[in-house]
């Protein structure tokens, strides 16, 4: 990568909901053969270093369909990163030559938007999907395509807290500094003290929420945002009288720290990889498509239950394969599946839509 895409993939954590798009191609990785393996990827430019990172000591092809530059799960979902981007890349790359397999191994995240029986019927390419991350893939293809469950699981540890934290501090941050400055033009008492006290304060109820809140289980969102804010605002009460009573930091304090938790408890499981978006759920039911947060219009997948037609399952596990909660279990005197703790289900449709037997369905 050249310094002008180190750039864009530094500025790529900050607005990677404008999607940051780098040109479609093949790339040739180590010295592949005619036998070497061939991968697929988005062309957000943040997902092409971190696939690039992991397979650098594969001898491999890698190629990067178009996706508007949106990473491949939030592609996938939202229309982005579909089957037509496979089968363009697929056309238009030349692999076709360069191999004589047919297997094309796809992230287990592209699942809810690729259709392998469609890629199949119009190139004769065979699709796997491989793990949820990009580091497993070394060990997918030296198991011959084989993933344990860990690696079929979205998990959301402290460091991809901390980057979403990150985004949405961002995002807000610039939109509360334009409107700081313009209105201290016309009130003389937002100075530069104030204008950190606030930034201190989002920082607070970002950070704490995104870092802390995931890890607890609650029906809801919401209620594990509001009992975050109320001990913050106890804090903000006890600072103020301990320290030194200011009344205009005291207001100042309270209303903005409501203001941002408004905003964080709008969806804040939709804010995670590992709840279902509550936003998208109640925007669903009431017959929209499309859902409006922050800057952002995404495109609605079907939410509700899984129900299962038991009596057509053919057992053939792609629902065990692309499911990233690892929410079925196979019966092995049945030869079908089941599904366990449907709660914990996020409503991505990969299962629904890749079920060769068309036997489930979300109600
Ligand atoms: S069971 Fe839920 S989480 Fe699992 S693949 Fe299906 S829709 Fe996605
Ligand atoms: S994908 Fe459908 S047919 Fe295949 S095991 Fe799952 S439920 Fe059964």
């Amino acid at each position: 990568m050249g310094v002008k895409d180190s750039i864009k993939v530094g500025l790529s954590y900050f607005f990677r909901w404008t999607g940051f798009p780098i040109e479609p191609t093949l790339i040739e990785i180590g010295n592949p053969t005619s036998e070497s393996p061939v991968l697929l990827t988005c062309n957000f430019i943040l997902t092409v270093k971190r696939v690039l990172k992991a397979i650098k000591n594969l001898d491999c092809y890698l190629l990067i369909a178009p996706s508007k530059g949106i990473n491949v799960w939030c592609g996938a979902c939202g229309d982005d990163f579909h089957t037509d981007s496979v089968l363009s890349i697929l056309k238009t790359s030349g692999i076709n030559d360069l191999v004589s397999h047919r297997t094309l191994i796809l992230p287990q995240l592209s699942a809810p938007g690729i259709d392998p029986i469609v890629i199949k019927t119009k190139t004769g390419w065979n699709v796997k999907f491989g793990p949820v991350y990009a580091k497993d893939i070394p060990s997918f293809i030296e198991q011959k395509f084989y993933k344990s469950e860990v690696q079929r699981i979205v998990r959301f540890p402290l460091s991809n807290r901390i980057e979403m934290a990150t985004l949405y501090f961002f995002i807000l941050f610039a939109l509360i500094s334009i409107i700081y400055w313009i209105s201290a033009i016309f009130l003389p008492i937002l100075n530069l003290l104030l204008y950190l006290d606030t930034i201190l304060i989002f920082v607070i109820i970002i950070y704490g929420t995104m870092a802390i809140l995931p890890s607890i289980s609650t029906k809801t969102g919401k209620i594990k945002v509001w009992i975050y804010e109320g001990t913050i605002l106890l804090l903000i009460v006890l600072f103020n009288i301990i320290i030194k009573f200011d009344l205009l930091y005291l207001i100042w304090n309270i209303v903005s720290s409501l203001l941002i938790t408004f905003i964080m408890a709008e969806d804040f499981h939709g804010l995670t990889p590992i709840y279902k978006s509550e936003l998208g759920e109640k925007t669903w039911k009431k017959g929209d498509e499309k859902m409006k947060f922050l800057f952002g219009e995404y495109k609605l997948q079907p939410y509700g239950k899984i129900i299962i037609e038991r009596d057509k399952c053919i057992g053939c596990k792609i629902c065990i394969e692309v499911c990233p909660r690892s929410l079925y279990v196979f019966d092995e005197k049945d030869k079908k599946v089941d599904l366990r703790n449907f709660e914990r289900c996020i409503n991505c449709n990969a299962c629904v839509k890749r079920c060769l037997a068309q036997c489930l369905e979300i109600k």
